[in-house]
């Protein structure tokens, strides 16, 4: 994919925060740290669009960045902090769900983990939350620089299992230190944008 244009297109909360148009997006959700960010500036070839989910009580956001000005990857904020209270994480709760309940545009769900570890309680529970929205659950497994390529297979396996994935093709290993499977990604996304 040839990255012409990207950028922060809005940052919301609440539905009437999101844009209003018709272009598709592919959105992307994982625990705090695990590497979003670095995927989605990886993906588009920029060093710093997107940020860190920052500190914990820091207000969460869904960031909408558009690209090529046809479609757009969506930010959605991540979870896992060890230290957040119930009332954090009903909020964090409520913005999600309103976004994967209501947003026409949304083509796809992408859950990233971290490829060295096994998928946490909150993992398996995202991926099924974004499977019973009827999402085909795209899993990016990220900083497989880390590892080496027979420890691969065998973590691709236990992510298979752990996350009940239906196919082992929708799990990509990911680099964004290497850029490893970049164009790859970008062939499974295309057909959705
Ligand atoms: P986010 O909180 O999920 O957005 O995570 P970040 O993208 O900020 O990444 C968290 C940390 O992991 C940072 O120190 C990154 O440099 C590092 N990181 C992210 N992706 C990779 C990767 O593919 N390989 C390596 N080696 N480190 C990565």
């Amino acid at each position: 994919m040839k990255i012409t244009s990207s950028n922060l297109q809005a940052i919301a909360v609440e539905p009437k925060g999101y844009p209003e148009d018709e272009l598709s997006e592919i959105a992307f959700v994982g625990r705090s740290n695990v590497g979003k960010s670095s995927f989605i500036n990886s993906m588009i070839n920029r060093k710093n669009l997107a940020r860190t989910s920052g500190k914990p009580g820091k207000t969460r956001t869904i960031n909408f960045y558009i690209i090529n000005e046809s479609f757009r990857f969506v930010d959605l904020p991540g979870y896992g902090y060890a230290k957040v209270s119930k009332s954090e994480q009903e909020k964090w709760r409520g913005i999600i769900e309103k976004y994967l309940s209501t947003r026409e545009n949304l083509k796809e769900v992408v859950l990233i983990v971290d490829i060295r570890h096994s998928p946490t309680m909150q993992d398996v529970m995202m991926y099924n939350w974004i499977r019973s929205f009827g999402y085909d659950g795209i899993v990016v497994a990220t900083k497989a620089d880390k590892i080496s390529k027979g420890i691969m297979q065998k973590n691709i396996k236990v992510i298979k299992e752990k996350l009940g994935v239906e196919d082992k093709n929708l799990i990509i290993p990911y680099s964004a230190v290497n850029k490893t499977n970049v164009e790859n990604t970008w062939t499974i996304f295309e057909p959705l944008i």
